[in-house]
């Protein structure tokens, strides 16, 4: 826990696994050699010859674990530092980094606000730590989290991090700045507090990456999966504290970012590139203001909810129905009936304008 390189506050050591605190992780070809200046390199048993699957060779040897020029990339969007950027598969992977790295196997907890993402608890119970829920408040049009409440469960139960995602999947709506910081101050000694933004390109609210200075036990998750349109790269990031960030990666298993996955998240931060996902966010943003519209015509459908995200959470007398009818069309949504307290909830994606053209024809089926 020694790399820190900015003059932040130190990160609570106490709340990393006290086994881990000093732990190396895997010694890999890459990371055991570290900018020597070689040019023959015999230490990781690759082939000496390129695969005829890969002519050039651009594949043949290990990635850096960390690529640099995507975690700089990163860095530069966020304006932040390398120090505090953790790669990984997917956020997925963070998540689970986390849990594995604060979070004694089978003991301390987690602390969640469902209806929320699956894979906080899912990563829990895989590490066998309790996960305590504390709901979010539904007033029939917005899902609220109770930030507060959250804190409080925390403290009583020992928590080691709280997780909250904002924008919330499948709740759909932001946590405000303010709120989040006071719930990261309220468990500083005891808990990290993760605000997972993986919609966040689709929301009006800063980005919690404003607050990480300030606040040393706070980590931000962020995603090329959603808007920024490579889902198939499994490109996820952790912004955390420098201290945490190097914990993480000792902890994470070796070469995450595989080659091609690499160069492709690089091109998806492209000036051009960047440009384009705002131009695609603001089209989605509008076809979803025309679905909603369309969704609160449709008979028996009670609530479009409240959403700063890509996605509507709807409920409707007859979700059965619903789903029979957009499958008929050959439309795949979201069945969310098994989830406590969403029944009768489904929620559907915005896609692009033909698929919502097709969803309309569709729900005009249940008008006619
Ligand atoms: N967080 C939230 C809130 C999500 O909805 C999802 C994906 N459904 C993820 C994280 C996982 O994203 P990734 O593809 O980066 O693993």
């Amino acid at each position: 826990m020694s790399d820190r390189s900015e003059g932040t506050a130190p990160f609570p050591a106490h709340l990393v696994r006290e086994d881990l605190r000093d732990f190396a992780g895997y010694s890999s070809a890459r990371t055991s050699a570290p900018g020597v200046p070689a040019s023959i390199w015999l230490n990781a048993n690759e082939s000496g010859e390129a695969s005829s699957a890969d002519p050039g060779g651009a594949n043949r040897r290990y990635p850096d674990p960390q690529p640099p020029a995507l975690v700089e990339a990163f860095a530069d969007l966020w304006a932040t530092t390398p120090g505090r950027v953790v790669v990984g598969r997917g956020s997925d992977e963070i998540i689970e980094l986390l849990v594995r790295t604060l979070c004694r196997p089978g003991g301390d907890g987690v602390v969640v606000a469902p209806p929320t993402f699956g894979m906080y608890a899912v990563s829990a119970r895989l590490h066998g730590v309790p996960v305590h829920e504390v709901p979010q408040v539904d007033d029939g049009v917005r899902f609220t989290v109770d930030t507060g409440a959250l804190a409080t469960r925390a403290r009583e139960t020992g928590a080691r991090i709280v997780f909250v995602a904002s924008p919330g999947n499948p709740t759909g709506t932001v946590v405000p700045l303010r709120d989040l910081a006071a719930l990261v101050e309220a468990v500083a000694d005891r808990a990290v507090v993760v605000v997972d933004e993986a919609y966040g390109e689709y929301a009006e609210q800063r980005s919690a990456v404003a607050l990480l200075e300030e606040h040393p036990t706070l980590v931000v998750l962020r995603t090329l999966s959603k808007a920024h349109g490579v889902a198939g790269a499994r490109i996820g990031i952790g912004l955390a504290h420098p201290d945490l960030a190097t914990v993480l990666r000792r902890v994470q298993a070796p070469y995450p970012v595989p080659v091609p996955v690499a160069r492709l998240g690089l091109e998806a931060l492209a000036p051009a590139a960047l440009e384009a996902t705002r131009r695609r966010v603001l089209q989605t943003l509008r076809l979803r203001d025309v679905v909603v519209r369309r969704l609160r015509e449709v008979p028996g459908v009670r609530a479009v909810y409240a959403t700063d995200a890509n996605f509507l959470l709807v409920r409707s007398d007859d979700p059965g129905a619903l789903l029979h009818t957009l499958a008929s069309a050959g439309i795949v949504v979201r069945d969310l009936r098994h989830q406590p307290g969403l029944h009768d909830a489904l929620r559907i994606t915005v896609g692009t304008a033909d698929e919502m053209t097709a969803l309309d024809t569709a729900l005009r089926e249940t008008t006619a």
